[in-house]
């Protein structure tokens, strides 16, 4: 099996989180999310005990919203002694609304708006990462206005190449984030930020990709990074005293991938921090770092139901499923590989190998192409693995299918955090 989470009962059924996926998919319905809380729960302790471990816990591990947002989800890893970080006014909303502290978020963005802005300030957030020079003097003025002093931190953009899909890959000169290194664009920011009397700038971030599957580059993240709060402090006389090197840590999505565990990279990052800060007389940062998919990826499956079977002769088989780009996208955004099983013959070999099409009105709307499955047929449960990141949040209501329940289970207990969308949600801001 792809996760250790993932086991087979007596009678052949998957079983996820110890909950059997054929009666989930019967008492819930498809297309069902799944999560496994232990998973969830594991991961965040592991990103801390590394903290712990390795840098004598001086940061803070934030969970990246865009991978999963959802009220639950928050108090999982609220509970787990983690932050979070946010990209909007609706991550932020929600992360508020599930009682996470304000002092415990980060709030991100490339291109926040006003409101989205003062949101951050009057809720007190613990920082704020500004992206850019417009945004920085907005930012100050409405600190100034609500007698605040806002903590910032700066995007950086530390010019890595992580090797990855390009549309993920945001570490790069040619990138809509953050200020460049190379042109000495990062350092003209550090100043502009010292110059606003309501931002007390703090430190630096970046964020060099996702779904990176190696340690060196992240290693390397760190010694770049470091090496720009030595020039900073050179040249201004700043000695910046927080750097939050984002997220990116890669999962196993089909087999074959072999990705570093989170652990390894973690360390990495802290043994260049330690080392770097030795080597330049630096004093050691507190340490940020924001994992999304390495959280809750491999803790969350997708059930839905097989709707037919379509044998072109000499061409392709298709096994259509009750759900498609409308509750994961990711196929059609970076034709991202998954695995799948037919969670009622989980047993079985696999033998045929099919493309996995959606119900939604697009060509494009597929799971996956030419993956292995168990022979298909109407009216079996197909289970798409390693989903737990990325899917929900991208999910949306094209062709006006409504979104799927979402059930967490923990030691085969199950229940629900996110009820399925009824018709009245989709109309529900209609006139
Ligand atoms: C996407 C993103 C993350 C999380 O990335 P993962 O690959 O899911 O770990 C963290 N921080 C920032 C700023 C991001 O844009």
């Amino acid at each position: 099996m792809l996760t250790p989470n993932l086991t087979v009962s007596d009678e052949g059924h998957l079983l996820f989180g110890g909950a059997d996926c054929v009666a989930l998919a019967q008492q819930h319905g498809t297309p069902l999310y799944v999560m496994d809380e232990t998973t969830v729960r594991e991961n965040c302790r592991g990103f801390r005990s590394v903290l712990q471990e390795e840098y004598g816990g001086n940061g803070m591990i934030c969970f990246a919203s865009k991978a999963l947002s959802c009220k639950e989800l928050y108090r999982i890893v609220h509970s787990e002694g983690l932050g979070t970080d946010v990209v909007s006014g609706g991550e932020l909303f929600t992360a508020l609304a599930a009682g996470m502290p304000a002092s415990d978020i980060v709030m991100h963005g490339n291109s926040k708006t006003d409101a989205e802005l003062q949101m951050a300030v009057d809720s007190n957030v613990g920082r704020i990462v500004a992206d850019n020079l417009p945004e920085m003097t907005r930012l100050n003025r409405i600190a100034a206005d609500a007698g605040k002093t806002v903590r910032i931190l700066l995007r950086i953009k530390p010019g890595i190449d992580a090797h990855t899909h390009s549309f993920i890959q945001t570490g790069q000169i040619d990138s809509k984030f953050g200020f460049a290194l190379e042109t000495g664009e990062a350092l003209e920011a550090v100043k502009a930020a010292a110059a606003c009397p309501n931002l007390e700038l703090v430190g630096l971030h970046c964020h060099i990709g996702s779904q990176i599957l190696e340690t060196e580059p992240f290693a390397e993240a760190a010694r770049v990074m470091l090496g720009l709060m030595n020039t900073v402090r050179q040249e201004t006389g700043i000695v910046l005293t927080e750097l939050n090197l984002g997220g990116g840590p890669g999962i196993r999505y089909v087999e074959r991938d072999d990705p570093k565990p989170f652990g390894d990279i973690v360390r990495a990052m802290l043994e260049a921090i330690r080392k770097t800060c030795a080597a330049l007389s630096y004093p050691e940062p507190f340490m940020l770092f924001e994992p999304g998919r390495s959280i809750v990826g491999a803790a969350g499956i997708t059930l839905y139901t097989v709707m037919a079977k379509k044998q072109i002769p000499g061409i392709r088989t298709y096994v259509l499923i009750d759900g498609g780009m409308c509750d994961n996208p990711r196929y059609a955004l970076y034709e991202s590989e998954y695995e799948a099983l037919i969670a009622n013959r989980a047993d079985a070999p696999r033998t045929e190998t099919v493309t996995i099409g959606g119900k939604c009105c697009e060509s494009g709307d597929l799971i996956g192409k030419d993956m292995l499955l168990q022979e298909a047929q109407a009216g079996d449960t197909l289970a798409v693995l390693a989903t737990g990141a990325y899917n929900y949040s991208m999910s949306s209501n094209y062709n006006r299918n409504p979104r799927p329940e979402m059930v967490m289970v923990k030691n085969g207990a199950v229940r629900t955090v996110v009820r399925r969308e009824t018709y009245e949600d989709i109309c529900r801001c209609d006139l």
